[in-house]
This record gives structure tokens, sequence and C-alpha cells, in this order.
């Protein structure tokens, strides 16, 4: 077994990263934008998708490959999860999606995501500006197809197939992928969140998700929630474990 060359060792990706920087976010030609990652943030705008690139370790022709390592946040939860892919695993999802698109029903929806220029096929992949375009075009690409999940995921949305194969390729948590909704209790507004102290307010459930209830009952602000989780994914008021989160959404506020 050959040994993978410690990222530190290949300067290429260092330059990928940087030139990668100053290259623009490919656009997708069609109109009618499904305003991505915009779509249930409650207005805040922040990077849904980032990514790093690494050395992977396997079977190629150079005995390792770069991968890109994609962190990904929930619009809905603010959870955020990193999922490593190659080139060509990212080119075959894609091929699959154009056949879905053929197939029928889902072209609508799949449109947006499937007109974005995407990076080329190139037998000299290791170049750091191929890297680059790469890197940016994952970038975009993901990041639409995250909104694209989050849009299967809202309430009033019929979770058809698409969810489910999105959902794979994307690596989205248990906990999210069974996330529901419901309407809040009339008790809510008694309540405070016990992250921040401040009371619930009718426009913190009027965005989809803007206040999280978890499997034992306990409430609190999305944002608030999302911090606390980045350092335990168990409950801050009883420590009991996050298995399921129920998003709290009033259609009338
Ligand atoms: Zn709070
Ligand atoms: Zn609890």
């Amino acid at each position: 077994m050959q040994k993978s060359p410690s990222t530190d060792e290949l300067p290429f990706l260092v330059l990928a990263k940087s030139i990668a920087q100053s290259l623009p976010s490919p656009r997708s030609s069609t109109t009618d934008a499904i305003s991505p990652l915009s779509v249930a943030s409650g207005g805040t705008s922040m990077p849904a998708v980032s990514i790093e690139v690494s050395i992977g370790s396997g079977h190629s022709f150079f005995g390792y490959f770069v991968q890109y390592d994609i962190t990904l946040v929930c619009p809905l939860t603010h959870r955020s999860w990193t999922v490593s892919k190659r080139y060509s695993e990212v080119l075959a999802f894609r091929q699959r999606l154009v056949e879905l698109r053929a197939a029928g029903d889902l072209a609508h929806h799949l449109e947006e995501a499937l007109t974005l220029p995407f990076p080329k096929k190139y037998i000299d992949a290791e170049k750091p500006h191929v890297i680059a375009a790469r890197i940016k075009g994952f970038e975009a690409f993901v990041g639409h197809l995250l909104a694209l999940y989050t849009e299967c995921a809202l309430p009033g949305s019929a979770r058809g197939a698409l969810t489910g194969i999105l959902a794979d390729f994307l690596q989205v948590p248990s906990d999210i992928q069974d996330m529901t909704f419901e309407a809040p209790a009339a008790s809510l507004c008694h309540d405070d969140c016990t992250i921040c102290i401040d009371a619930f307010e009718v426009e913190d459930v009027a965005v989809p998700g803007g206040v999280l209830k978890l499997s034992c009952g306990h409430c609190f602000h999305r944002d608030c929630l999302h911090d606390w989780c980045a350092q335990a994914m168990t409950c801050p008021v009883c420590r009991g474990p996050i298995t399921r989160i129920t998003g709290l959404y009033d259609r009338m506020a």
C-alpha cells in the first residue's frame, strides 16, 4: 500500500485554493432562481457550502487522488457537516440527475442546478487551475443541490424520490433528514430559550425551523442551538441525546 503524501507536501493544493478565491462563482442561466440558501434562513445570509481540498488515499493512477471536502450548512437548522467527494463522484451524480431530468417531472426542479457550468474533465487533473475551477464549480453546484433538498424538506412539499437521492449524495445527517414541522404550542410564548434567555417571539416561528424542538421536548432558537451543537449533540437543558428535531412553524404568524 502506497503512502499518501500529506497536504503540506503538495503546495499545488494551497495554490489551487488561492486561485479559487479569485475566481467568480458560476451562475445558472435560468431566471426563476430558487434563491438558494436564503430560502428558510430568515433573512440571514450565510455561506452554505465551503470547500477544502485534501489528498485521499485509494486506488488511482498516482496512488492518491485529490478530494473535495465539502462542508454544508443546513439552512433550516444551521447544523453543518462535511462530505468528501472526488471529481468523478460529483460528475457521476450530475449524470444521474441529467437522466432523471430526461425522465420527466423533476425537470423543473433540476433545471437550475444542471444549467450551471460544470467543471470539465481533464487528463492532467492535478493542475492548480483545474482544481481551483472545480472548487468554485462544486461550491455552486452542491449549493444548489442543498437548496433543492431544503425546498423538498419544507413543510407542504411532496417528499419525492429526489429528496432521498439528494440526501444520499449530500450525506444529510439522519436527524436533519427526519426533521418534521409542527405548529408551535400556545404555551411557547411563555417560555424563554434557555441558551440566550430571550423569550420566543412570533417572528421566530414565522420562518420554518426558526425555533427547534428536540426529542426531549425542549425548545431553542435555531441559531442558539447551532452554536451549542458545535460542542455536543445533546440537549443543553437535560443532556438527552438529539435524535430528532422538530421545526416549529406557524404559517399564520
Ligand atoms: Zn436563544
Ligand atoms: Zn432536553
